[in-house]
């Protein structure tokens, strides 16, 4: 299988480097004085005033907008029109909400974007694709991709396993693309096409890469027990956070050649969009943790389906040794989903993506449950 690498774009900072002055740098590269930022609120107090202040005392036409107001109003085209102004880049800094819009405007001026994430909770810090308001909406690559150490080292571990749970969702997610591809379903927007061939590939590199670093650093005393406990350190080593960016961009580049989420986003993405709509956005979990548990889920129901269709996946993946060393819930109940209740939700999920075939629309294969 080819091996995939990401984009020069993508710029991962050391300690010793300044994002504000390479930032700088970048955008008088683009000869352009008026460079848009939009902030979090937090993100702002953490990390977007510093790079703000620096760039406008060079590029002082720099203008800012912190904590836009986000709905389906504000991506209406009137409103994308007033930025249409300026073909300056714009730059978003701040956590999933904030990149997705600053994105989609960006998509929707024909303006080169940024993206300054706070934290790599999800996949969408290097996507085409962008979620408003729960909707997926077709948005564009950032050009530009810049995180540093520092911001990621100050992150709460959780936004680190849920990213890790969004990386997880993509053994679940090219599950779903075979079993698409065998049920032959009209509607499917991805099968196991030659064209996509290489969209799986590049989301299963990336996740792989990651799990494999994980499996590497078990305890090595043999026993069992020991090889199990959570070694949550790792995830704040560098090598680690390295590679962590490196499977996040690697996921985002297989929508991007897919031109859809179907390799990254499968029915374990369709049960959390169903969580979402039931209980509210980020009420029971964060994304990435809605979307861990979902692949535990399905993924042993999916080797069943599969082994029918004489489809072996590449590697089968240990999920209960790969959560316990993550530390990550296994089960709805843990984030308070009683069985009655997620009975409900499985049978949403599948309305969520309606376009979507997955393991949730084989009606002879209706999900066990058995928490
Ligand atoms: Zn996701």
């Amino acid at each position: 299988m080819r091996k995939y690498d990401i984009p020069e774009s993508v710029i991962f900072f050391d300690k010793t480097i300044d994002l504000s002055s390479k930032l700088i740098q970048i955008l008088k590269n683009y000869q352009y004085q008026d460079p848009l930022f939009i902030c979090g609120a937090n993100s702002y107090r953490e990390l977007g005033e510093e790079i703000f202040k620096q760039c406008k005392s060079i590029l002082i036409d720099s203008e800012l907008i912190i904590a836009p107001e986000i709905n389906k109003e504000s991506i209406r085209n009137d409103l994308a029109q007033e930025y249409l102004k300026s073909q300056s880049p714009i730059i978003g800094i701040g956590g999933g909400k904030i990149l997705d819009f600053a994105k989609y405007l960006s998509f929707r001026t024909g303006r080169t974007f940024i993206s300054i994430p706070s934290n790599a909770a999800h996949d969408g810090i290097f996507s085409p694709i962008s979620v408003i308001a729960g909707f997926s909406l077709g948005s564009k690559m950032p050009e530009h991709l810049m995180i540093s150490l520092n911001t990621l080292e100050k992150a709460p571990l959780i936004s680190i396993q849920a990213g890790i749970g969004d990386l997880i969702a993509n053994f679940t997610a090219i599950n779903d693309c075979y079993i698409s591809q065998a049920f032959k379903d009209e509607n499917a927007e991805i099968g196991v096409r030659e064209q996509c061939q290489e969209a799986i590939n590049l989301a299963y590199q990336g996740s792989i890469e990651l799990i494999d670093l994980i499996y590497a650093s078990r305890s090595n005393d043999g026993s069992v027990a020991e090889s199990m406990k959570p070694n949550l350190e790792l995830l704040y080593s560098t090598k680690f956070l390295r590679q962590f960016i490196r499977s996040l961009v690697l996921s985002g580049m297989a929508m991007y050649y897919a031109n859809n989420s179907s390799p990254c986003s499968g029915s374990e993405h369709m049960i959390s969009h169903a969580i979402d709509a039931i209980y509210g956005h980020g009420v029971k979990a964060a994304h990435g943790i809605q979307v861990a548990i979902a692949s535990y889920f399905v993924y042993p129901q999916q080797l069943e389906v599969l082994k029918k269709i004489n489809q072996s996946p590449e590697r089968i993946i240990n999920f209960e040794e790969l959560f316990n060393l993550l530390k990550l819930p296994k089960s709805f109940q843990e984030i308070d989903i009683s069985n009655d209740e997620l009975n409900y939700v499985l049978a949403l999920a599948p309305k969520t993506r309606a376009n979507k075939f997955s393991i949730l629309n084989l009606k002879d294969n209706r999900l066990k449950i058995s928490n």
